[in-house]
């Protein structure tokens, strides 16, 4: 496994490797690597002739107020599951690398990235384009792999791969959750002992919401209401939203049927917690 730190270095080296017609898998990330990350990495593993996994704690989508320096960061054990995931290349760079003293240029996703966490995290999702767009051009990958986890960005990179005519394929993994149903996060860090055991409830009412569906519930404002009052009985939750929205265009519906996404981000303390769910509902 090699570890490459510099831009120029990832694109010469990534340029060997196309000579040779090496089909390149990538999978970006923060780091603080977790089991989540480890089910796209051998996925990509899997599918392809070398795995590229980078680790960069992006400081455009964080907001002023947000965690930027708190964010956990262990490259040392991060070194060890990415050798055991058996990644290829790790790409590592630095804020300096990445963003110039005079860099001044960013990718804007439209409506798709308003809604959701774009309404409550302004500016965010402009930072995941940007960075991703930018390491795609690095790393120049067949194939990029996203985690379900985060469903809006998922939808906003595959929208931002195809307007801007990226020439690389999209694949979603499922959401790999705790024992308990807890959507695995680098920021589950942050949750106490009493804070870590209220957290799943996010993902019980989720399966509450599904479990209204089956039974035939097509009205999203009584889902949602369900959803919020279990929440907020189990703990003190801020939460941000819960929303039903169509799975592609993310844009809300008031009767459900087809491909839905049911999506609700909440803080608990001073961490904030996001999950999600896809039904196709007939
Ligand atoms: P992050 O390091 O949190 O920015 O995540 C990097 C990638 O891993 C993103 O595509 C995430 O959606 C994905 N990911 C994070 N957590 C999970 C999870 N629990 N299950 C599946 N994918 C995940």
């Amino acid at each position: 496994m090699r570890i490459i730190k510099s831009v120029s270095v990832m694109q010469k080296y990534i340029l060997g490797l196309k000579s040779k017609n090496k089909r390149i898998g990538f999978v970006p990330t923060m780091g603080y690597l977790h089991k989540g990350h480890g089910a796209l990495l051998r996925r990509c593993r899997k599918e392809n002739n070398i795995s590229v996994l980078s680790i960069f704690v992006n400081p455009k989508q964080f907001g002023p107020n947000e965690d930027f320096h708190r964010y956990p960061r262990d490259l040392k054990k991060d070194e060890l599951f990415a050798q055991r995931e058996k990644v290829d290349i790790i790409f590592y760079p630095s804020a300096d690398d990445m963003y110039p003293k005079d860099y001044l240029t960013y990718v804007e996703v439209g409506k798709i990235a308003q809604g959701l966490c774009g309404k409550f995290r302004p500016g965010h999702f402009r930072g995941v384009a940007t960075v991703v767009g930018k390491l795609i051009n690095v790393i120049q990958p067949d194939i990029l792999y996203l985690g379900q986890k985060d469903a809006q960005q998922a939808a906003i990179l595959k929208r931002m791969i195809v307007d801007l005519n990226f020439p690389v394929r999209v694949k979603i993994v499922p959401t790999v959750r705790e024992q308990d149903g807890l959507a695995m996060s680098s920021r589950n860090s942050y949750l106490n002992d009493k804070q870590r055991q209220q957290a799943p409830i996010l993902y019980r009412t989720l399966r509450h919401a599904e479990g209204l569906i089956q039974q035939g519930q097509r009205n999203p404002r009584k889902i949602i209401g369900q959803m919020r009052a279990m929440i907020l009985k189990a703990a003190p939750f801020k939460i941000d939203y819960i929303e039903c929205v169509d799975a592609a265009s993310l844009d809300p519906l008031k009767v459900l049927r087809g491909d839905i996404l049911i999506a609700l981000a909440a803080w608990l303390g001073k961490t904030r917690l996001i999950d999600n769910i896809v039904l196709t509902v007939k």
